[in-house]
């Protein structure tokens, strides 16, 4: 199949891992959406050949076919979370990261309680029934910290949901979390195919780790998710495929993905960023793949197009997750260059937001927006 100018800025050639035989017609491409929509499932070569054949005709057609699932699944409901990020520090020196430990530029910021309080305060008139804390790994949030934070949360706001982001910790840690209130988790696990973690992380990071704990999160029983950055360096379609095979193993209640943006005092500085085009094809495959995932097109598919979270919602994605940190911390929380929405005011953003989702036919819902598997979930 000859490759359109979209995709085009999805390399392909010799980085392409894709075996030499499966090189797909859109016929054959529309074959595998279809099947993929009755099984849930493909084998991993197929997968990564309708992932490599990413062309204009076969993306509609998995969109359309998407957003009939996602409409079937949710309606014309979209859900919204607020997003606190609340430390940049971080003690990981991820590559692609601008808030890598390594980067001595990174203008650091930690909320304090009352800080993050007031967070939710706000977001809570906002119309957030979901609040999500997010933040490098910064071991200045001990494990009590974070149990008294979600206490106090879980007092003030006992109708809102709390979602951690918050990296890699014991069992234990979730465990108690979870007992003091947390109900999600989000874990994105970057990338599954481990020799492709091994080019995004240092050697004191492991995929191994990073997958244990996202079958941890499921087993002490959050609304998990994991995800996936696209377009990072040396990622091919094999790889891409690996993320969908772990994704059908795992069953995430939330599946986080967006293009990868280089950071200029990151050692990816100079690498190319992921193009939209797969991102959005790859999202209308997600919600084909597993109809209830909770997809929220993310802030990053916003910062590479100006209409990126509307694209998002047309392929497939139902969650939105604008920001509810300070303003005079927003710049700073830096994974990428050019992140949106780091000046307006969070109550700016949120109308500006519903203006965006009701252009295309959708509306934002207020409550906590719950995986529909919820109430079937330990306590
Ligand atoms: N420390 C937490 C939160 C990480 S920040 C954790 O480990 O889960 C949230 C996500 O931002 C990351 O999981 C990563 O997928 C994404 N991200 C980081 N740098 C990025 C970049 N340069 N481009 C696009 N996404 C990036």
């Amino acid at each position: 199949m000859k490759a359109d100018a979209d995709s085009m800025t999805w390399k392909t050639g010799d980085n392409i891992g894709v075996s030499e035989c499966m090189r797909l017609t859109v016929k054959e491409g529309k074959w595998l959406i279809d099947r993929l929509e009755q099984e849930h499932e493909l084998s991993k070569a197929e997968m990564a050949a309708l992932i490599d054949a990413n062309c204009s005709e076969l993306r509609d057609y998995a969109r359309i076919k998407a957003r009939a699932i996602g409409d079937r699944q949710y309606g014309k409901n979209i859900y919204i979370r607020g997003l606190i990020e609340f430390t940049n520090y971080c003690k990981n020196d991820c590559y692609y990261c601008g808030i890598r430990c390594s980067n001595t530029k990174a203008d650091r910021y930690r909320l304090s309680k009352e800080d993050i309080m007031a967070c939710c305060r706000e977001g809570k008139k906002l119309g957030f029934r979901t609040f999500v804390l997010q933040g490098g790994e910064d071991p200045y949030y001990t494990e009590d910290y974070i149990v008294d934070l979600i206490r106090q949360i879980r007092t003030d706001y006992p109708d809102c949901a709390i979602t951690l982001s918050i990296g890699e910790r014991e069992r234990e840690s979730y465990e108690r979390f979870r007992k003091a209130g947390a109900d999600r988790y989000l874990l994105r696990h970057e990338t599954a195919a481990e020799s492709h973690y091994q080019k995004l992380h240092p050697q004191n990071l492991s995929l191994r780790h990073r997958k244990q704990c996202l079958w941890n999160l499921k087993d002490i029983g959050y609304q998990t998710g994991c995800g996936f950055m696209v377009g990072s360096p040396g990622q091919t379609a094999d790889h891409l495929a690996e993320d969908f095979q772990f994704i059908r193993e795992l069953q995430p209640e939330m599946v986080g993905i967006g293009p990868f943006i280089p950071h200029s005092d990151t050692p990816f500085a100079g690498e190319m960023q992921g193009s939209m085009e797969l991102v959005l094809y790859l999202l209308s495959l997600l919600r084909i793949q597993q109809p209830d995932l909770l997809l929220p097109a993310t802030t990053a598919l916003a910062t590479v197009h100006p209409r990126g979270r509307e694209l998002g919602i047309e392929a497939g994605a139902n969650v939105v997750m604008p920001n509810l940190s300070p303003v005079g911390v927003r710049d700073k929380y830096a994974l990428y260059d050019g992140k949106v929405c780091t000046g307006e005011e969070a109550a700016e953003c949120r109308s500006c937001l519903e203006r965006r989702i009701e252009s295309v036919g959708y509306r934002i819902v207020v409550n906590r927006g719950d995986h529909c598997s919820a109430k079937l979930m330990k306590s």
